[in-house]
């Protein structure tokens, strides 16, 4: 018998609850038995670290890190490694577990695992986010590997983050760069890498206007989030004929009815760090963003923006997940009451990992691609949303309990066969 709960009690789930929450409601579908459910919900291994950094005025400061490998039945575990002062062992075990159904959800042969580092990173000098970096890999070093788990860009880390993960693996390792993705293309990184996610999410966006009738030539879209994921997909957006009409980042949220002029707001970006300043734009408080009246909705940054109260003042026709987990269980079960329909993290920005999956094989076979024929193209993430759809028609249940099903019957399948028969 399903336990109702109510939406406060929905909104107050831990991440890593809110994940298994949405585990059981798709294993329900699959009538999974209870021994699976808990072998498959529970990170197989967790690892805390201190890491204490000497900083740039002489003085030691101690950080906490961590690394989660949730399942590693498909092929070894993968998942990206975040810096934020949000990074807690839930958040870092959820995102874990998202990264098992996202990887198995786009088929590519790769687990799930994520990493985190609990710091301001804004507030260090490079020097200081290099040694911490370096202090992490050396900490977390006998269970990363290019066979066992490889590590990629999360929220405040990038290419640059990734080249001293190899450099400091290698080390001790040998010439290692499969052990991470997302590198510079100069340190054997892959063409499309850097857009993947944003692009994926801009294409996922495309097919599912087209199932449900929103033209996106001149629809309005709102982004919360203007890092790798949110720029590129604005960028995209526009390019695809959407008016992206208003954007924030950390500090600020800047609007225009007109719509954005989006290859200069990313050059503004570029240059100053922020959306803040940017001329010819109205600013909008933080709390306006998410509300404001549009057709497509982004939020591209932190998890839990959206609970329940916040789902019932949407004012929007789609919602595309760039972010893992920006709504909570509240809110999902909020906006699927309103017929709001929602893509899915694991849908919407798994084109990174797709293309990560690419680099990983690029850096296997020491051999690089010229072009990028694995760049998520049209008919990919159309053919996966299709898949969804055709899943939540026969089940009658929504995006993400269909993305789900086909996630989690994937890697139940894969362990009955290998280690559950
Ligand atoms: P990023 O660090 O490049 O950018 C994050 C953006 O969010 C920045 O513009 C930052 O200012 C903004 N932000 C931070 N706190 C905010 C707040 N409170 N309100 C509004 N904006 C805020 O990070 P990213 O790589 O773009 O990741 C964003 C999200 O996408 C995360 O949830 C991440 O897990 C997810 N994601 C990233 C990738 C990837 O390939 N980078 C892949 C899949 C999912």
């Amino acid at each position: 018998m399903p336990i109702t709960r109510t939406l406060k009690e929905l909104d107050l789930l831990s991440a890593h609850e809110a994940v298994n929450y949405q585990f059981d409601r798709a294993a329900d579908v699959l009538a999974l038995p209870d021994a699976e459910r808990t072998i498959l919900k529970s990170p197989f291994r967790e690892l805390s670290v201190e890491l204490p950094i000497k900083m740039d005025g002489g003085g030691w400061r101690v950080f906490n890190g961590y690394r989660v490998q949730h399942d590693n039945t498909r092929g070894p575990c993968k998942g990206g490694l975040r810096y934020h002062p949000s990074v807690s062992p839930d958040e870092v075990r959820a995102l874990a577990a998202l990264m098992t159904w996202k990887t198995a959800l786009v088929d590519v042969p790769f687990g799930g695992a994520k990493g985190g580092i609990t710091c301001e990173p804004q507030r260090m000098s490079s020097d200081e986010r290099q040694r911490l970096t370096r202090s992490f890999v050396r900490a977390i070093g006998d269970i990363i590997g290019p066979s066992r788990d490889i590590p990629a860009p999360d929220m405040n880390t990038n290419a640059q983050t990734m080249a001293w993960i190899m450099d400091e693996y290698s080390s001790g390792h040998g010439y290692s760069p499969a052990v991470v993705t997302g590198k510079p293309l100069h340190l054997n990184g892959s063409l499309g890498r850097e857009d993947a996610t944003g692009r994926g999410a801009a294409l996922l966006t495309r097919a599912a206007c087209a199932d449900l009738g929103i033209e996106l030539k001149g629809a309005r879209v709102v982004i919360q989030g203007f890092g790798n994921v949110g720029g590129h997909a604005a960028r995209l957006l526009h390019e695809a004929g959407a008016k992206i009409i208003a954007v924030g980042d950390a500090t600020s949220s800047v609007f225009s009815a007109a719509g954005l002029d989006v290859p200069a707001l990313r050059a503004f970006h570029a240059e100053h760090g922020l959306v803040q300043g940017f001329p010819g734009v109205e600013p909008l408080k933080p709390a306006a963003l998410l509300r404001t009246p549009c057709d497509i909705l982004v939020p591209a940054a932190l998890g839990g923006v959206i609970d329940a109260p916040v789902a019932a003042q949407l004012d929007t026709r789609l919602v595309v997940e760039g972010a893992n987990a920006p709504v909570t269980a509240g809110g999902a079960q909020v906006l699927q009451q309103r017929g709001i329909p929602t893509l899915p993290d694991i849908l919407a920005n798994a084109g990174g990992v797709v293309v990560s999956y690419f680099e990983w094989t690029q850096n296997l076979t020491e051999f690089r691609w010229k072009k990028i024929a694995s760049t998520p193209n049209w008919k990919k993430p159309a053919a996966r949303l299709h898949r969804t759809t055709a899943t939540a028609r026969r089940h009658d249940v929504d995006w993400r309990t269909a993305a789900y099903i086909l996630a989690i019957d994937r890697v139940a399948q894969a362990a009955r066969l290998r280690w559950m028969s």
